[in-house]
């Protein structure tokens, strides 16, 4: 790709602008343009689109983006230091990225995107989670975004994925897919990022659906699940007992046993129980 957009390789970069990599900022960097590249390709079409990026770091993503054909991209970078190796990738791209140098926990980027917006990131995995979570519960649905295509421990992306029946699923898995379509795109091993870290990765693409799949007030599904995941290895009667007092009538009205456990129910079953205790 320094082909295309005329700039040095990433390693250079990183070396002329001093970017030792930081433990506190989750600073794994991913300095294969082809990779970049593949992942920016997994978002889909991003031509007609406004990119969020959170956490470009020296732009290994930000260029696979803007070669993939971004409409614009906004990144926002909480560490200073990145901001002459980003503003040569402006520069190479003329119009097309805006930085933010801020944290993405404290701003709201909306007034800097158009639609249709798509977020694509390396996310840096102290905030990942919680970015997700917050995107995944706008006051509104649909949400801003019309994808998500962002990486994650691979334990992360696997309990975002998650279908009933094990471990792996619970809240995540039902706030994501209640309202999206989740699957795994990627699967990246620690060598592929500088410097490696001590966990295998992978991106998980999410494509947010026009209405959630099973009727349900969102506040009210998330107390349910909350509630039964809080406690998953006990029965459902005991773990939503505080919920209502007749949880075992309501839970056998929706065609749950109250001696189910919560990794047991669909969404579809958590929906309807929060349908059935709401109000
Ligand atoms: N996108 C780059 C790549 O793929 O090589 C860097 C990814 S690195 C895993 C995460 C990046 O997020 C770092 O550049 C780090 O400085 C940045 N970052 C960490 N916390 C942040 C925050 N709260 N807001 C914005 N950026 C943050």
């Amino acid at each position: 790709m320094s082909a295309i957009d005329g700039l040095p390789p990433l390693r250079a970069v990183i070396a002329a602008h001093g970017l030792s990599a930081k433990k506190a900022l989750g600073q794994n960097f991913l300095l294969d343009l082809n990779l970049t590249a593949k992942i920016a390709r997994a978002a889909g079409d991003l031509s007609g689109a406004d990119v969020l990026e959170i956490g470009p770091g020296p732009g290994g993503l930000t260029r696979g983006l803007l070669a993939e054909g971004a409409r614009h991209v906004l990144a926002v970078e909480k560490d200073a230091r990145c901001l002459p190796a980003l503003a040569e990738i402006a520069a190479a791209w003329p119009g097309r990225l805006t930085v933010l140098n801020a944290d993405a926990l404290e701003i709201d980027p909306l007034a800097h995107l158009r639609p249709p917006v798509k977020v694509v990131a390396n996310l840096p995995y102290n905030v990942g989670t919680e970015l997700l979570v917050r995107w995944l519960t706008p006051p509104d649905w649909p949400p801003f975004w019309q994808s998500l295509t962002l990486m994650f421990q691979r334990e992360v992306a696997e309990r975002i994925t998650a279908q009933p029946g094990g471990k792996a699923y619970g809240r995540l898995a039902i706030l994501a897919q209640w309202r999206c379509e989740a699957r795994i795109v990627m699967r990246l091993p620690p060598e592929a990022f500088t410097p490696a870290p001590k966990v295998d990765s992978a991106v998980v693409h999410l494509t947010a659906l026009p209405a959630p799949r099973f009727p349900a007030d969102p506040a009210v599904l998330e107390r349910v699940v909350a509630a039964a995941f809080n406690q998953r290895r006990k029965m459902l009667r005991a773990s939503l007992k505080g919920l209502a007092p007749d949880i075992e009538d309501r839970l056998r009205a929706v065609g749950i046993a109250p001696t189910e456990r919560a990794e047991q129910v669909p969404i579809e079953g958590f929906c309807a129980l929060a349908r059935a205790l709401a109000g």
